[in-house]
């Protein structure tokens, strides 16, 4: 069954789809509201087939606009509160949507109908419906991500229902049966959400809602967790570490919890092992996977014997229906231990980057014996007994407190300042190889005469029009001119060295 047939048949029953601070949604209401919405969609847009544009956090009216856009057959685009105006404005320039729904009051000038909270109130409370016929169709997108690219603009990633279905057979095995509340903190905007949003609705769970406020402030999340009869935690692992430096984040706090699911960076063994200590009634599974394939498509149970492995945790094995290979499509690696280039094939790759086909040709691929659509990861793995171990990135790309960021973008956005002429940045990272911040060493056009944190300040401020604050450097620091390689690019490593070294 699709996700959207699951909502339909938890509809009839009298559970609860959402719960936040404020408010209770049941399925009940969340199929109603999504119909309302999707009516008002089919009626108003007609024949036009335009994304439907989300700004918000986590506002209860978000998940019911979510499947609203599923039902009229529309995919939606969601666009984090944090996103700076800047960037969201790219991102709407690029799917040029006719309806917006706009939780944050920003300023989106789109020429498309933008709907604010009360408006979108005033449609939930027009009931209506829609035949399953207009609802997205498995080669139809049901939603486009944008993730940093390396020109500075956003790249999108379109993924159809038919991916959704893919992978929600692929993890749902992992879950347990029915039931149970699953954690809902990650951003509508990273595509880790859907382990909540689609497993856990196909599932019939309660999400359990925190949004940015509450997953800034620990006392209350903490307060609020205590409440939540909470079953599955679904989270990055940074976001995990961030709780875990708390003494009152146990096994007490929650004691429903039965599983920890991580995905989208590397998970450690210094979580693993807190984790294992804390809450010695909960399983942590270890997930892998691009936004490009999905969501996810590996897992791993962590077991007491790879914690006390010598080497890292490992990502696991493919999930039902995926096939994973190493190397080059067509000349694969076949031996054990060995490196390569992990490839991931089958139905929860996505159709290619949008309005990108040269971006898309050159990561996405046929495979030459199977016929499977595949995509390239840029991720380096090698296999031991069944399981795949990640140990690097064929390129600039980085995970930062799961912030998925090419240096690239964050450069190309330094450049946009007034004072700056040329901006390289290079990630600082700890003994695990976890990116801790990111550095960005400047050329200015002409001396501020500033101090060096007047300047810092001046300077964030300015980065804080294009980037997402999770984007900016933590460090800034003028350069009279950069170091360069013997072919005469700028010498990164000579940078990082001289951060380790205390200089400049
Ligand atoms: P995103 O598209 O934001 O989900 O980021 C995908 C990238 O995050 C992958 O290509 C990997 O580089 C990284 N990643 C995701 N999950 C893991 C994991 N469990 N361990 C290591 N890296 C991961």
């Amino acid at each position: 069954m699709t996700v959207l047939e699951q909502l339909k048949f938890f509809a009839k029953t009298q559970r609860t789809a959402l719960v936040d601070r404020q408010e209770t949604v049941s399925y009940r209401e969340l199929d109603a509201r999504s119909d309302a919405f999707a009516r008002w969609l089919l009626d108003t847009l007609g024949e036009d087939r335009s994304p439907v544009v989300i700004c918000g956090d986590k506002e209860t009216g978000f998940l019911s606009c979510v499947f609203g856009a599923l039902k009229a057959g529309r995919a939606y685009v969601p666009i984090d509160s944090v996103v700076p105006e800047d960037r969201a404005a790219q991102i709407v320039a690029d799917v040029a949507p006719k309806v917006i729904v706009d939780f944050t009051g920003r300023e989106l000038d789109a020429g498309a109908k933008v709907l604010a909270p009360a408006d979108l109130e005033g449609i939930f409370a027009v009931p209506g419906s829609v035949p399953p016929e207009s609802w997205v169709g498995p080669e139809d997108p049901a939603y486009i991500l944008f993730t940093s690219g390396s020109t500075g603009r956003p790249k999108g990633v379109p993924i159809t229902a038919g991916n959704l279905d893919a992978f929600c057979a692929g993890l749902l095995p992992w879950y347990p049966e029915e039931g149970g509340t699953v954690l809902h903190q990650v951003s509508y905007s990273f595509d880790v959400s859907g382990c909540a949003v689609y497993a856990g609705i196909s599932r019939g769970m309660t999400l359990f809602t925190v949004d940015h406020r509450m997953a800034a402030d620990l006392r209350e999340l903490f307060g609020c967790l205590r409440e939540s009869g909470l079953t599955l935690w679904v989270s990055t692992p940074s976001f995990a570490e961030l709780c875990i430096q708390s003494g009152a984040f146990a096994q007490e706090l929650i004691p429903h919890l039965r599983q920890f699911l991580f995905c989208g960076e590397v998970l450690t063994h210094t979580l693993c092992d807190a984790l294992a200590e804390r809450f010695p009634a909960a399983q942590v599974l270890n997930t892998y996977g691009p936004t490009e394939a999905t969501v996810l498509v590996t897992a791993a149970e962590i077991t007491d014997e790879m914690r006390k492995d010598s080497r890292p945790i490992p990502i696991g094995g493919a999930i039902d229906g995926v096939t994973l290979a190493l190397g080059e499509p067509g000349r694969e690696i076949a031996g054990e231990e060995e490196t390569g280039e992990l490839l991931i094939l089958g139905p929860t790759v996505g159709p290619g980057y949008f309005g990108r086909p040269d971006l898309t040709e050159k990561a996405f691929f046929t495979h030459p014996e199977s016929g499977l659509r595949g995509y390239r990861t840029g991720d380096l793995c090698y296999r031991k007994n069944g399981l795949y171990y990640y140990c690097g990135r064929v390129d600039n790309q980085l995970k930062l407190n799961g912030y998925r960021i090419e240096i690239e973008d964050v450069e190309a956005n330094l450049q946009k300042l007034p004072n700056v002429q040329r901006a390289a940045v290079v990630p600082v990272r700890d003994a695990d190889q976890k990116v801790q911040y990111l550095a960005a060493f400047l050329l200015l056009r002409e001396a501020d005469g500033l101090t060096s944190l007047k300047r810092s300040i001046q300077l964030k401020k300015q980065a804080a029009a294009y980037l997402p604050a999770y984007m900016i450097p933590r460090k800034l620091i003028v350069v009279e001119s950069f170091p360069l390689n013997v072919n005469g690019k700028i010498d990164k490593k000579a940078l990082a060295a001289s951060l380790e070294e205390g200089a400049p």
